[in-house]
């Protein structure tokens, strides 16, 4: 397997499988948290089936914002997203499953909400790309790397879902 996925044994009765699993890090952005959103965008990523390993409500410092997002350094937005992001709590989420990174961009929307398919959380509940309410890794490797910046070791939790028979074939 590749770097950026590991391999969860299932061992239940119904069920003995390997999957080749991959780590995101869904954020719900101060706007989400003002709005009072949180519950209802855990929920889409909690009902589709994934796994959540990660969550907690953080006040997130300028240099972790500024490292998370530094790939975006020289647009002229870049200050202005820092702000936003440091301007109230946020939740942070590490989710897991087969395909999360993707599927989790897909449940997430476009970037600007106004562009965003309805049905998807920025589709559904926002209207411009300054507040679109919610970040999500877009590649396996930036799941990874961005779980590393924002969790420390001791706060992701591996665990067996009961549902996982129900899940998958
Ligand atoms: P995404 O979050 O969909 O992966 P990007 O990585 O392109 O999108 O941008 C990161 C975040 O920066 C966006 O979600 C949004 O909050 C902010 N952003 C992007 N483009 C703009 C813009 N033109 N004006 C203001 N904020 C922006």
């Amino acid at each position: 397997p590749k770097k950026s996925h590991k391999t969860t044994h299932i061992f239940l009765p119904h069920l003995v499988a390997s999957l080749e699993v991959e780590q995101t890090y869904i954020m719900v952005k101060p706007d989400g948290v003002q709005r009072g959103l949180v519950g209802e965008i855990i929920s889409r990523f909690e009902k589709k089936g994934f796994k959540l390993t990660g969550l907690k409500l953080f006040q997130c410092p300028k240099e972790l914002a500024e490292e998370h997002y530094k790939d975006l350094q020289s647009k002229p937005f870049f200050p202005k997203l820092i702000q936003y992001i440091t301007s109230g709590p946020v939740v942070c989420m590490a989710w897991e499953g087969v395909g999360a990174v993707a599927s989790a961009r897909k449940l997430i929307g476009a970037t600007n909400p106004l562009q965003a398919e309805p049905g998807t959380i920025r589709g559904d509940l926002a209207v411009q790309t300054g507040r679109n309410v919610v970040h999500g890794s877009d590649s396996p490797e930036n799941g990874k790397r961005e779980i590393g910046l924002w969790f420390k070791e001791g706060e992701i939790c591996d665990w067996i879902p009961v549902q996982e028979p129900w899940l998958r074939e």
